[in-house]
């Protein structure tokens, strides 16, 4: 498998530092607000390459953070702290504004298919952790104080910019338009490890610290908990390209400072969604939250959306690119009812040698999905995969065909085992329809009076479901439906 290591700027072949094991870490939400489409990419193309991993054999152990403090729109002291701003926003404490926004977040986790990380730690837990890590920087010397605050040290690094190779003055942190600089830091790149000086008098926000009372600044929490949980060196570490700098930039500098090893092994940066070819961010206004897409289009549908294309791309949110996933999807949900039709109806009786043949044949489609996720796990190559799959699939398991139900069982397995991978959700099939059984009925009342050459009572039954938007197939042995 390779993997693309923004770290190194290429494609590289992917090895553990455990045999079989993966240790990943994932920058989680700053949880002040619903999470937006374009943070849900992050997470969406970090859980199909958990589901991968373990496809392919690994056992991964996945750590996300919850950033519910030190989240400033600058390092300089000036800069705003998120949760603060969310507090203020919405008359609440601090505290009950993570709780809430966790949950939500989760909420759409859970309804985009996302399996929640094995650790998820929220910030504010584990600030012992983070007052070891900057005493340690202090002692070895990669750390200073200034004004009040603990800032780290980058003249002291052999190497920085590890992510790109811009021009030092469009990156330093504190020339952003409206931001005063900070005039304690030794070098433009200097971060703050820890806060004593604040404006912000929020008594959840401080805790005691041998620098005096204060609060973190956000990198620190990555490199603490990625160590406490997962190790020195760890596998993968995921999180937007928006975060290899300053963010991922300054957690390699203080967790190789304070360990003196290797951080991370592969560095993964998904790319924008954006709007109007603008990252869709909070900050621009431009964004659209998970639940207010979901309320147009369905949470599936969004997830079909980002597979549909490569991770590192661009993606532009567009209702005609949402309508294109939500067909592809309709599609897969065709594939499978008209397989499952045919496991209850088909032909009885064992493969026959002929099915046998075909069934071995679609393991082509295992293979050339394997190969194009082996690839930087490109999911976009991997849903054409399934759908040239799909494609002779429904020739095959036909009506015309007389499929028997073995075979259409052979074909379901090889379907879903690759759905399964990329997580593609089936969820709003006819099985999950809340009137599914009324509609059953109606359909087995149909049924009847077509037996009984009652045809007006099977038009009239017909007509009502149509009514009702659910459009109804007739088979040989049967009759399978839809909502359309
Ligand atoms: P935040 O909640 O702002 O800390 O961001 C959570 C995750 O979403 C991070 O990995 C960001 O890099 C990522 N992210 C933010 N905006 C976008 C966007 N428009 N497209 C893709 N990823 C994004
Ligand atoms: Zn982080």
């Amino acid at each position: 498998m390779y993997l693309y290591n923004s770290a190194t700027h290429k494609k590289e072949e992917f090895k553990t530092h455990t045999p079989n094991h993966v240790e990943m870490y994932t920058c989680g939400p700053t949880v002040y607000h619903f999470a937006h489409i374009g943070n849900l990419r992050s997470y969406i193309m970090e859980d199909v390459l958990e589901k991968y991993l373990r496809y392919v054999g690994y056992d991964v152990n996945r750590v996300m953070n919850i950033t519910d403090v030190g989240h400033l729109t600058s390092d300089a002291d000036e800069g705003e702290d998120k949760m603060l701003k969310g507090a203020r926003r919405e008359h609440k404490t601090v505290m009950e504004i993570a709780k809430f926004y966790t949950d939500a977040f989760f909420a759409d986790c859970k309804k985009l298919n996302i399996k929640r990380p094995d650790v998820v730690q929220p910030a504010t837990g584990l600030i012992d952790d983070y007052i070891k890590i900057i005493t340690k920087l202090l002692d070895t010397g990669y750390a200073y104080i200034a004004g009040g605050n603990v800032y780290f040290d980058t003249s002291k690094l052999e190497r920085y910019y590890i992510f790109n190779d811009h021009n030092e003055e469009d990156l330093a942190v504190g020339v952003r338009e409206g931001v005063e600089e900070d005039t304690n830091k030794r070098n433009k790149n200097d971060f703050v490890l820890w806060f004593t000086k604040s404006k912000f008098e929020d008594q959840a926000l401080k805790w005691d610290s041998p620098w005096g009372v204060g609060y973190p600044g956000w990198h620190i929490e990555c490199s603490a908990m990625s160590n406490r949980y997962l190790g020195k060196t760890i596998d993968i570490h995921c999180g937007g390209s928006d975060l290899a700098f300053p963010h991922h930039e300054n957690e390699i500098a203080q967790s190789e400072a304070a360990n003196g090893c290797k951080f991370v092994n592969y560095w993964l940066h998904n790319g924008f969604i954006n709007i109007d070819n603008k990252k869709m961010s909070k900050s621009l206004g431009n964004f659209f939250t998970v639940r207010e897409a979901a309320a147009a289009y369905g949470y599936d549908c969004i997830r079909m959306f980002m597979l549909m294309s490569h991770y590192r791309s661009p993606l532009n949110y567009s209702g005609e690119i949402l309508m294109q996933a939500k067909a592809a999807l309709e599609r897969l949900r065709t594939a499978k009812s008209n397989l499952e039709f045919f496991i209850a109806n088909g032909r009885d009786g064992d493969l026959s040698e002929a099915d046998a043949a075909f069934a071995a044949g679609l393991d082509q489609y295992r293979e050339k999905f394997d190969a194009v996720m082996d690839d930087d796990f490109n999911t976009a190559d991997a849903i054409s995969v399934i759908f040239e799959m799909v494609r002779e699939i429904n020739t095959a398991v036909s009506p015309a065909a007389d499929p028997s139900k073995a075979l259409a069982q052979a074909c379901l397995e090889r379907l879903l085992e690759l759905c399964d991978v990329l997580g593609i959700p089936f969820g709003s099939d006819s099985s999950e329809d809340p009137e599914a059984k009324a509609i059953e009925e109606k359909i087995a009342a149909r049924q009847a009076a077509r037996k009984a050459k009652n045809w007006a009572e099977a038009d009239r039954i017909r007509d009502e479901l149509k009514a009702q938007g659910v459009e109804v197939t007739d088979m040989p042995g049967g009759a399978k439906w839809k909502r359309v």
